[in-house]
């Protein structure tokens, strides 16, 4: 029953519930809209969104920006 994993944040070595995403103080980073979007679409089984949501919100907490990433955004020219 006690199954832990590391949080979801490289680098962060906190052991959590496997429940969690990550820890606390990586969660709280996350902007709220995206934790609302990560909570939702994992208890609606949208699995596919759910890890698209949590790609977004490791990136935002790990501060890398996508800048190695054409297709992130329209190209504004
Ligand atoms: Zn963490």
């Amino acid at each position: 029953m006690s199954k832990h994993h590391s949080c979801a944040i490289p680098g962060c070595n906190h052991m959590i519930p496997a429940s969690r995403l990550m820890c606390r103080d990586h969660w709280f980073e996350v902007p709220g809209p995206l934790r609302h979007a990560i909570n939702s679409t994992w208890k609606n089984g949208e699995i596919g969104a759910y890890r698209r949501n949590v790609e977004e919100a490791v990136r935002v907490v790990s501060g890398t920006e996508p800048a190695a990433e054409p297709e992130a955004e329209d190209a504004a020219d």
